[in-house]
């Protein structure tokens, strides 16, 4: 089995469903005592989210390239970046350290096609529904255009993000909010619906939505336990 390195902490809330999972996962392929073999950094979220703030990409991308080079020289055989909003670092990453980085939107989209879907709404942060590196990769790499909430809702869907789920909070209402969202997506067309954010499966899943859901965080920690335990080359 091979070490999966794991950037987290953005938050902790959903690093800790990316522990469970990936150690359930290795469970159930490799049953008895097994669990996943990994190597977390994971990041006080404060100072990263200031930066997310300000818009200082670069150093919050210094800050992450840093820890993946340290999580690849301490054995680490891939790299999970444990939040969808910091892909936006993906390609400098990718260009400092020689392990496979599993990038997020690539198993996302990987799911989705093969679910048939071609225009599922996303939910995410705005900095990933706005920005073009997430939905740009999705379009421009897998043939996949996404449907976005209107401006309002997200606002939304970003403020419950930040003030609630990553603080650890779940509020019925938000829950509301959010499954009203979709539901007028499915109006609108989307056939399918992105928690393009790693706490988003805190508070909706699929028994909660007539759409095909693609969960990032479950999607991400089944590519990683796939390669970890994927034949040596
Ligand atoms: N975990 C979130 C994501 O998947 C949001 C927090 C962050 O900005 O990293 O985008």
């Amino acid at each position: 089995m091979k070490a999966i390195g794991l950037l987290g902490g953005m938050s902790w809330e959903s690093t800790a469903v990316y522990y469970r999972l990936l150690n359930e996962m290795a469970r159930e392929r490799l049953g008895g005592l097994h669990s996943a073999d990994i190597l977390m950094r994971s990041f006080d979220f404060a100072p990263i989210a200031e930066l997310q703030a300000k818009a200082d990409w670069e150093a919050a991308s210094d800050l992450l390239v840093e820890a993946a080079k340290g999580l690849e020289a301490a054995g680490a055989r891939c790299l999970l970046i444990g939040t969808n909003t910091m892909h936006i670092c993906a390609e400098g990453m990718e260009a400092a350290i020689s392990v496979p980085l599993l990038h997020i939107a690539d198993v996302t989209a990987t799911a989705i096609s093969d679910a048939g879907c071609a225009s599922p709404l996303l939910l995410a942060t705005r900095f990933t529904m706005e920005q073009d590196f997430y939905t740009g990769r999705l379009r421009d790499k897998h043939g996949i255009n996404v449907f976005l909430p209107d401006s309002g809702e997200r606002d939304d869907v970003h403020r419950i993000i930040y003030e609630e789920l990553c603080r650890g909070v779940i509020n019925a209402s938000s829950k509301k909010r959010y499954l009203d969202i979709i539901d007028t997506a499915e109006q609108r067309g989307a056939d399918g619906v992105i928690l393009g954010c790693t706490e988003i499966g805190l508070l909706i899943s699929q028994q909660d939505i007539r759409l095909p859901v693609f969960d990032t965080t479950r999607l991400h920690a089944r590519a990683a336990v796939d390669f970890a335990l994927a034949d040596d080359d």
